[in-house]
């Protein structure tokens, strides 16, 4: 008997899931490396922005792990580089979603006590829970 094999389930469900997410198609990467040549704080990551996309279309798990995903910035200087149109922040964001439905949420309200919280700016306080809580 043959069995019938979408490209989805070749994939795997990890894979589907930060495409799904970020809204981008991982394979049209063809790992040119020109967001991590313009990446303004490549210096500062483990492992590097085209890196990341490559773990992600392998099906790598680990790459949940990889500080990288919280590094970026969002800039979107890769974004205007690629030749592929790739939205790679959205890749990065998706990948810290699935993280935080895993292992929970990387900043907890609670845990900021009032006094800091009154000396914080708002903006920080907002951009820090959008991008370190689901
Ligand atoms: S610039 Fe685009 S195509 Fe090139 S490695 Fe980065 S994400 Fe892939
Ligand atoms: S959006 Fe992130 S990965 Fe892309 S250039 Fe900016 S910091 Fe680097």
């Amino acid at each position: 008997m043959r069995t019938k094999l979408s490209l989805q389930t070749v994939r795997g469900e990890f894979v589907n899931r930060i495409e799904t997410i970020s809204g981008q198609s991982l394979l049209a990467c063809n790992q040119c490396g020109k967001c991590s040549a313009g990446c303004p704080v490549a210096f500062s990551m483990d492992v590097l922005p085209n890196q990341v996309i490559r773990m992600a279309q392998l099906g790598m798990e680990d790459v949940l792990q990889v500080q990288t995903i919280w590094t970026c910035a969002a800039c979107l200087t890769c974004v205007s580089r690629c030749p592929k149109s790739i939205d790679l922040p959205r890749v990065m964001e998706a990948l810290r979603q699935i993280y935080m439905e895993k292992f929970g949420n990387v900043l907890d309200p609670d845990q900021i006590a009032p006094e800091q919280a009154a000396e914080m700016p708002q903006l920080a306080i907002i951009g820090g829970f959008r991008k370190y809580s689901a």
